[in-house]
Parts: structure tokens; C-alpha cells; sequence
């Protein structure tokens, strides 16, 4: 059996364009929604992301301005720049790049951003009303993603084994969390594997939905996948690789030559999750200045 590729690119383009419609629905009231983001230091991947995240917002209509500060910014004048944005009626979410340089609090800086302009769903206001089962608030970007890459491609984790490899704060635990909800398009039975599990392969095995997101090239083999299993692979892991100009290449957590001729459905890495994530930032921000506006938010849903 050969895989059948989750095309996250393509379902994005779509989430993008319903984003789109939405802004447009804002425009028309005389509301742009804004998006500021805010990069500290020179990480090339972190430039990287922050400049696709603001040309993704400007495709749609959002207004987005990067504020990119040096390494060296002490944190209470980044403390300073998050309460002027949070005063800034043309701001709707605040984007923190992560990670930030090693001498600024992360969890600070994240806090100090008033819950209703949290860009990434990670402020403990939203955490906590993610874990209540409250969905109006901002939904983390990455397992929102790869909720939509489910149910988008009729893949719905109701009823089904979902194991999630990771229990980070951005993916593993709001994922798991996410898809326990009683609702519809979640529903499922998560399991969560980390390090301190001692026979990943005998949980991986069982899943109807495999997630991983361990930051670990090849976590995952062909042997520890349930044939027919869903496969999304969160990863994105910089290899060597003399054979490209700029030394190096992407790859996921999942060995995905191998994992695609067992698993009934898989992401690529490049083109699966990534994506997702950064659509699902502009839902955040379309849904954030709606709720400005006194308009319901926008739902993304799936339709039972
Ligand atoms: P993280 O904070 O480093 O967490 C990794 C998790 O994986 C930890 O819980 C760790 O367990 C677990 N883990 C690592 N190796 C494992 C193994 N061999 N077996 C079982 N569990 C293992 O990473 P993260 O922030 O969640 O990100 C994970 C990956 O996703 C990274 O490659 C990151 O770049 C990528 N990512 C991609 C996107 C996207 O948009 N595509 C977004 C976010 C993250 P312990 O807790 O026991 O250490």
C-alpha cells in the first residue's frame, strides 16, 4: 500500500481563503484587522518564519507589522513593547517568535499579553479554556492545524485511537487536550508518549492517528505504524545535506519513505503541518479583531 499524501499546502490555501472572505467582511466596516510580530535577535529560521507569517497576513488583508528587535533587548523593554501593542486599538494579536534569547522569560513575556490578542492560542487564559472544552478563544496554531488536516481530508478523530508522540505546551498537550473534547470533529481516545515511555513502538502501533511532534528525525519507523494509520508528522528537523546549495534540507520525525507504504494517509515535510500553522494563526487573527467588532467569530468547524 501506498499513502495517500495530506496535501497541507493546498488545505491551507483553503483555510487562507476563508480567512480572506472574512477580513473583507471586516473591511467593509471599516475594521483591518492587525497582526504584530515580534522577532527578537537574528535566527535565520526565525526570520524566516516571521517574514512567511507576515506575507501570509498581507495576502489576506491583514495587516501585519514585524518589530525586530537585537538579541540583546533586555526583557522589561520587551515587556515595554508588548504593553504598547496591547494599548494599540490597530493591533488585534501579538506574535512573540519563539524561541526567545535565552535571557528572556518566555512565559512572561507570554503572559503579559492580554488573552485577547494571543496570537498562538499559548497564553494560560486560552490554555485553560482549551482545557475547559471553551473553543471561542485562540486555539493553539499548530494542533488546530492538524485537526483541520484531519477532518479536511475526512479523516475524523471521533471514536478513533489517536497517540500523540511529544507533550509540549505547543503541540503535544493542546493537541491531546483538543481532540478529547466532547465535540464534533474531536471526540477521540489520545494517548501521549514522551521519553519516559518505555516501548513507543508498542503505543504507535495502535493508533487509528499517529501524531508526532518529538523534534527527533526518524522517531518514528515503518515497523511502529499501524497499516492503513493516519500519519501527520509535526517535525522540522534541519539535516545535512551537501547536495543543496544552502548545505541542508528539511525533514519531519517520521521516516516517510519507508512509513508510506504501510500508513493509509501521511504528511510531507516540507508541505504538511507547517502550513497549517501558520494559517491557523490568521484564523486567531481574523476571529480576534471579530470579536472587537461585536461580531460572532468566524467558525472553522468542520460540518458533522
Ligand atoms: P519539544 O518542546 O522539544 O518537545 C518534544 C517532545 O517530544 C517532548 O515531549 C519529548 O519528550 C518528546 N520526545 C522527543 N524524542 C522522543 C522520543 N524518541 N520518544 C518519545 N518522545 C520523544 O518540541 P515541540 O516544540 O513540541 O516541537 C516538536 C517538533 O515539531 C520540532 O521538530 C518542531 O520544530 C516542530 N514544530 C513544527 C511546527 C510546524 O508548524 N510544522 C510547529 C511547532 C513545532 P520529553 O517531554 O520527555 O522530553
Amino acid at each position: 500500500m501506498t499513502a495517500q499524501l495530506i496535501d497541507g499546502a493546498a488545505i491551507a490555501a483553503e483555510i487562507r481563503r476563508q480567512v480572506a472572505g472574512g477580513v473583507a467582511r471586516l473591511r467593509e466596516r471599516g475594521i483591518v484587522p492587525g497582526l504584530a510580530a515580534i522577532l527578537v535577535g537574528d535566527n535565520p529560521a526565525s526570520i524566516s518564519y516571521v517574514s512567511a507569517k507576515a506575507r501570509a497576513s498581507d495576502e489576506v488583508g491583514i495587516r501585519a507589522r514585524t518589530y525586530h528587535l537585537p538579541a540583546e533587548t533586555p526583557q522589561e523593554e520587551l515587556l515595554a513593547l508588548v504593553d504598547r501593542l496591547n494599548a494599540d486599538p490597530e493591533v488585534h494579536t501579538i506574535l512573540p517568535q519563539l524561541p526567545l534569547p535565552p535571557h528572556i522569560d518566555e512565559r512572561a513575556v507570554l503572559e503579559r499579553i492580554l488573552p485577547a490578542k494571543d496570537a498562538d492560542g499559548l497564553h494560560p487564559w486560552n490554555l485553560g479554556k482549551l482545557l475547559r472544552g471553551d473553543l471561542d478563544g485562540a486555539i493553539p496554531c499548530t494542533p488546530h492545524g492538524v485537526q483541520q488536516l484531519l477532518l479536511r481530508t475526512g479523516n475524523d478523530p471521533g471514536g478513533k485511537h489517536v497517540v500523540v508522540v511529544g507533550r509540549s505546551t505547543l503541540v503535544g498537550r493542546p493537541l491531546a487536550v483538543l481532540l478529547t473534547n466532547k465535540a464534533p470533529g474531536a471526540n477521540a481516545t489520545v494517548t501521549i508518549c514522551h521519553t519516559g515511555t518505555p516501548d513507543l513502538g508498542l503505543h504507535t502501533r495502535q493508533a487509528d492517528i499517529l501524531v508526532v511532534a518529538a523534534g527527533r528525525p526518524r522517531t518514528i519507523t515503518a515497523e511502529m505504524v499501524k497499516p492503513g494509520a493516519v500519519v501527520i508528522d509535526v517535525g522540522t528537523n534541519r539535516v545535512d545535506d551537501p547536495s543543496r546549495k544552502r548545505g541542508w534540507r528539511l525533514v519531519g520525525d517520521v521516516d516517510f519513505e519507508a512509513v508510506r507504504e504501510v500508513a493509509g494517509w501521511i504528511t510531507p515535510v516540507p508541505g504538511g503541518v507547517g502550513p497549517m500553522t501558520i494559517a491557523m494563526l490568521l484564523v486567531n487573527t481574523l476571529r480576534a479583531a471579530e470579536r472587537v467588532a461585536g461580531l460572532p467569530p468566524s467558525s472553522f468547524a468542520p460540518t458533522p
